[in-house]
């Protein structure tokens, strides 16, 4: 139970909005004021000075988008929460305001693409020494961890083939040389994951998948221990990554049906992962929910459902797949994920199109990958959209 002594799908659609809204509004008001009035200039100082709960400037705090942070705070169980433009912007912020000159990270190999650019080319001219471990292989990680870092960065479920690794585990070794963790929630959302019950300190969220769950707007969450999420706040004050009120209307009422959403994409992937991993033209099934996923006994002790993403190869490779995806109905062939719409699309025309084959192979990611967002369409009709596309095959 959270602190709103409530379950997440009550949580979800209350948090941030107990208090009323002017003239009673039942919907938060999508406030597109920058700045805020005070006639009582000790008032204005008190908040100014945040002696004082209240707003001064929207590139600092803003009503609307304090309904966002406060939903998916009480929804990870955080102490605090604060939100950026992007989750890029929240990713960016953190590395930067935690890390600097002669300071360690260890992270994965497989997590998103943007985040491992900062670790490649930005990080390092900035002083901060980067180490990428091979992502399921804990030894590795715990012995990079043991060596001294100051931050330890996870993702899990990565993208796009799926891999998990062990908060608790990789937690209790970053614990044990005083290093901070932070881990990217977003392929599970708080409804099938919340990793600060694992000993993370932060997690963050691409609040442009899942949590708004539309593909309508964008925006990123940061949240967990009260003192680290100051410290980023602080830096996002000034470097203006700031969400706006209008996506962040957009994203917390996408929130208001996470649970319903997420119930649905757990149990439509489970359904679509048993079918694809019986069918004579797929390769491989990459779905933590089933039980031959290299991952899946970490994936079922530490997430509640196995979540709406997943990626198959076909048999028959890359250029199967150029026949394959166009055949579907039901699906939008582009990037992202989390919608109520399903999206699919190639890795290495998508999230892995900067690396070269050799690279994605690396990372055991094969050409004739699909990854495959499922969305709230009824299951029987992906089944069957599936079914008529993979008969076209040779
Ligand atoms: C999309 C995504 C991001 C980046 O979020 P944006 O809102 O696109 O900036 C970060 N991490 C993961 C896992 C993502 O899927």
């Amino acid at each position: 139970m959270n602190e709103f002594d409530a379950q997440k799908g009550t949580a979800s659609v209350w948090a941030g909005e107990t208090k009323p809204f002017v003239e009673g509004a039942t919907t938060p008001p999508i406030v597109n004021s920058v700045t805020y009035a005070y006639r009582d200039l000790d008032q204005w100082h008190a908040v100014a000075t945040g002696k004082v709960e209240g707003h001064i400037y929207s590139r600092n705090t803003n009503p609307t988008v304090h309904v966002l942070e406060e939903k998916v705070r009480i929804l990870e169980g955080a102490e605090a929460a604060t939100s950026f433009a992007t989750g890029m912007g929240a990713i960016s912020n953190t590395l930067f305001a935690l890390l600097g000159p002669d300071k360690r990270v260890v992270s994965l190999k497989d997590t998103y693409g943007g985040t491992s650019r900062l670790f490649l080319d930005f990080l390092p001219h900035y002083g901060v020494e980067v180490m990428l471990c091979d992502t399921t292989d804990h030894e590795q990680i715990e012995a990079q961890i043991a060596q001294g870092c100051d931050l330890l960065y996870l993702e899990t479920p990565t993208n796009p083939t799926l891999k998990i690794v062990d908060i608790k585990r990789l937690a209790a070794a970053a614990r044990q040389v005083g290093a901070g963790v932070v881990v990217d929630n977003t392929f599970a959302t708080p409804i099938n994951q919340n990793p600060l019950q694992f000993g993370a300190d932060l997690v963050v969220h691409s609040a442009t998948k899942f949590l708004c769950g539309h593909s309508d707007a964008m925006g990123g969450v940061l949240c967990g221990k009260q003192e680290l999420v100051e410290k980023v706040f602080r830096f996002r004050e000034i470097n203006g990554a700031s969400l706006q009120a209008e996506p962040a209307y957009l994203i917390a009422r996408g929130m208001k049906t996470l649970e319903l959403r997420i119930e649905r994409q757990n149990a439509s992937a489970m359904r679509i992962a048993r079918y694809l991993s019986d069918h004579p033209k797929i390769e491989a099934v990459f779905y933590p929910g089933l039980e031959t996923h290299p991952g899946h006994a970490i994936a079922k002790a530490q997430m509640s459902g196995f979540g709406g993403m997943m990626s198959f190869s076909l048999k028959a490779g890359y250029e199967a797949v150029k026949q394959f995806l166009p055949a579907l109905r039901f699906v939008h062939l582009a990037a992202s994920l989390g919608s109520v719409s399903t999206l699919a699309g190639p890795p290495r025309t998508t999230s892995h199109v900067e690396l070269t084959s050799e690279q994605r192979a690396q990372l055991g990611i094969p050409e004739g990958l699909v990854r495959y967002s499922v969305g709230i369409e009824n299951v029987d009709d992906l089944l069957a959209d599936l079914d008529q596309a993979l008969a076209k095959l040779p």
